[in-house]
């Protein structure tokens, strides 16, 4: 037999925000192999092992959702359903409750997985349509302290940055980012451009020993949650030591007087003393930073994720401020984003405090703009914000909220304290999960499971962390009977218009996604991420594309602010004086370790893909806590021993490893690990629901713990 020809189709990695090009090569049927987009400016053909096996996670349909499921009650199975049976209860369902008790009595919980299209669609189902603004996203989880930030000092979302600074930069400081393992392949770009100029400096803050920290000129390894004295010290010390750009600063910014203030008491050796790491680094860094032509801070999760973060944040982005070190190349705050779209959700305002294309629920003119732009009355949007992921699990646990739809996402994994989350889903009076997984540990919790499609299968867009979008293509067909995300919701959504009549008419019936890209793109007009030029036709033509592009533009931008004209009402940045504040859950004599939350170099969130791939175990084939052998031996505590983690809020059991990567008092375990590998929940067992008061980000990175042998 003559095997079927091998088709290549041009796409986009799934897993991280570096957002790499992919080619598939498919059969038809089968997705047979792959290899990185050498023509896509993100990767230039590289990929990392998770990118490279992607196909073996295509090949294998155990696991997945194929058919739409229902029960009629909680003491049922769930069974398989048409997909009409299926929509029709969820929209009679949502219809009732909304009905009976308003529209903030429903709330849909979404994914930075998710199409820029599937986004968009969710996003105008529940602002448009319903007329709840309860509709958060696992981005919340992710980087809500870097969005709340950027608007702050800069008054826009959006890093300022591109990927050609990673070359271009004389001084990288990574911070709370093992970017070695979470964003491998950007990560190679940097190495490359280290080996090839020996006098670039690397300054790694960390309170572990990572990859990267073990590459640096410079490893901070603080205590945790101590960014923020860290970086007013060495603000303290460019000021003194007159290495800050005082020209820049009077031409392009606000309120450098009153952080001067503030960090005056910031001298070296205090914030030294409360990181718990050397002055003498500590001003080694400031002047590594200070005396560099282009400086770059690199940023992830041990920032974002820290009742904190957007401190954190704002503490950094104060240093680049104060030296000039934005809008030019190779200079800026850069942060990475962790998922593969959460920067085009935001771009379509698919969070509870926005609304499409980075504007704002309670401001009333974007109201009426969104209005507009949708046909309907401004009165038909809500001006009061949604509530974000843990206050509104909170709310469905409290039974204010009494229907939930959580699609893409996995949030008795990912949430902190998962047990109120259990406790939520089993409050709630109906639940739905769209998924392309059946056996994610949320689906047990559905009324009702709707079978989506996954990466190969899908088209769209997304953007990456340089705010570039890429095109999705699919390679092959949707197994079973799975739909593509928006089209789902635009199925319920037509549904819930002649069930709502009062509500919102003609808002939906979406052809494809490039019709719904359209309809983003045109609501993006004038706005900082305008991409009113930017359509499909011009990505096929032209490859993946930087926003803003407005109409007539030829081109996208790399590099923002660099006329030193920022996205304030006045054209200038602002300085924030960020007061030192300790993690949320200090240790003491009953928790007395530190726990660190992190990730695998080879795992993705709950592995519900990359934990199907043999090969993906090699680099970490089990679940362990990481202890310092020192801390172990005063505990009398043997290297693969059980030992239980408990926290005031939960407990799992885990194999102990010693690690001379964490400190004596700190303790590390991987995020990844869930009810089904390890026959008990993850590590967010223990995390606590501590959120930042401006971007409402769990401390998802730390909690007091006591670590005994089980
Ligand atoms: Fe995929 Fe990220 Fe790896 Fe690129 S670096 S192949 S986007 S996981």
């Amino acid at each position: 037999l003559t095997p079927p020809p091998i088709t290549q189709t041009r796409s986009t990695c799934c897993y991280c925000g570096v957002g790499c090009g992919v080619l598939i090569d498919s059969d038809g049927t089968r997705i047979t192999g792959i290899q990185g987009d050498p023509d896509h400016p993100a990767n230039r053909g590289r990929l990392c092992t998770k990118g490279l096996t992607l196909p073996l996670t295509a090949q294998q349909q155990t696991g997945r959702a194929l058919y739409p499921e229902l029960r009629l009650n909680r003491h049922m199975p769930r069974q398989r359903v048409d997909w009409d049976t299926a929509l029709d209860t969820v929209a009679q369902r949502f219809a009732d409750i909304i009905q009976r008790h308003g529209p903030d009595a429903v709330a849909l919980y979404v994914s930075g997985q998710l199409l820029t299209e599937d986004y968009y669609v969710f996003n105008k189902l529940a602002k448009g349509l319903i007329g709840t603004n309860n509709i958060d996203t696992n981005s919340r989880l992710c980087m809500s302290s870097a969005v709340a930030a950027y608007k702050l000092a800069l008054g826009a979302d959006g890093p300022p940055t591109c990927y050609d600074d990673l070359e271009l930069a004389d001084c990288v400081l990574f911070a709370g980012s093992n970017m070695a393992w979470a964003h491998p392949v950007l990560y190679r770009r940097l190495e490359a451009a280290k080996a090839a100029d020996a006098q670039i400096k690397w300054i790694v803050v960390d309170p572990r020993r990572t990859d990267t920290a073990a590459q640096a000129d410079l490893h901070l390894q603080i205590q945790p949650g101590t960014d923020v004295a860290l970086f007013n010290g060495m603000l303290h010390h460019l000021i003194w030591e007159g290495l800050i750009d005082p020209a820049y600063i009077d031409a392009h910014t606000a309120g450098f007087a009153e952080l001067k203030r503030l960090v005056r008491d910031y001298t070296p050796r205090m914030a030294a003393e409360i990181c718990g790491v050397l002055e003498a680094d500590l001003i080694t860094a400031a002047e590594w930073m200070g005396r560099s032509s282009a400086a770059l801070s690199l940023y992830c999760m041990g920032l974002n994720q820290s009742a904190h973060g957007t401190d954190k944040n704002l503490a950094l982005i104060n240093l680049h401020l104060a030296t000039g070190q934005i809008g030019k190349p190779g200079a800026g705050p850069f942060s990475l984003t962790g998922q593969p779209n959460a920067m085009g959700g935001r771009e379509v305002g698919g969070m509870a405090n926005m609304l499409a294309a980075h504007r704002d629920i309670t401001n009333a003119e974007h109201r009426a703009e969104v209005a507009a732009l949708w046909g309907i009355a401004p009165a038909q949007l809500s001006p009061n914000p949604g509530l974000p992921a843990v206050a509104l699990f909170e709310a469905v646990r409290a039974g204010q909220i009494k229907a939930i739809w959580v699609v893409c996402t996995n949030p008795v994994h990912s949430m902190p304290d998962i047990d109120k989350v259990r406790a939520a889903l089993q409050q709630a009076e109906f639940v739905v999960v769209q998924e392309a997984y059946g056996n994610t540990d949320t689906v047990p919790f559905a009324d009702v499971l709707l079978p989506a499609t996954s990466w190969g299968e899908k088209s769209g867009t997304v953007t990456n962390s340089e705010r570039r979008i890429s095109r999705v293509r699919p390679a092959i067909a949707a197994p079973g009977e799975a739909r593509a995300d928006w089209q789902i919701a635009d199925a319920v959504a037509q549904r819930l218009q002649n069930l709502l009549p009062s509500r919102p008419q003609g808002l939906f019936g979406f052809a494809d996604a490039e019709t719904i890209f359209n309809e983003h793109r045109s609501l993006t007009t004038d706005r900082d991420l305008d991409i009113s030029g930017l359509d499909y036709p011009l990505l096929e033509q032209l490859g993946p594309q930087q926003w803003p592009w407005p109409s007539g533009a030829s081109g996208g931008q790399a590099r923002r602010y660099s006329d030193g004209v920022f996205a304030t009402a006045d054209g200038r940045a602002r300085f924030h004086a960020t007061p030192y504040r300790p993690v949320a859950e200090p240790t003491n004599s009953r928790y007395p370790f530190h726990l660190l939350t992190g990730r695998l170099r080879d795992q993705w969130h709950g592995m519900s893909r990359t934990g199907r791939v043999p090969a993906l175990w090699a680099h970490t084939p089990q679940a362990t806590l990481s202890m310092h052998p020192m801390d172990a031996e005063r505990r009398g505590l043997q290297a693969g021993q059980l030992v239980k983690i408990s926290s005031k809020r939960g407990q799992l059991i885990l194999p102990l490893a010693f690690s001379d990567e964490v400190t004596t008092g700190t303790v590390f375990a991987a995020m990844h690990w869930n009810a089904q590998f390890l026959h008990c929940g993850g590590i967010n067992e223990t995390t606590l629901g501590s959120v930042d008061p401006q971007s409402a980000q769990p401390e998802l990175k730390h909690a007091a713990v006591r670590i005994e042998a089980a």
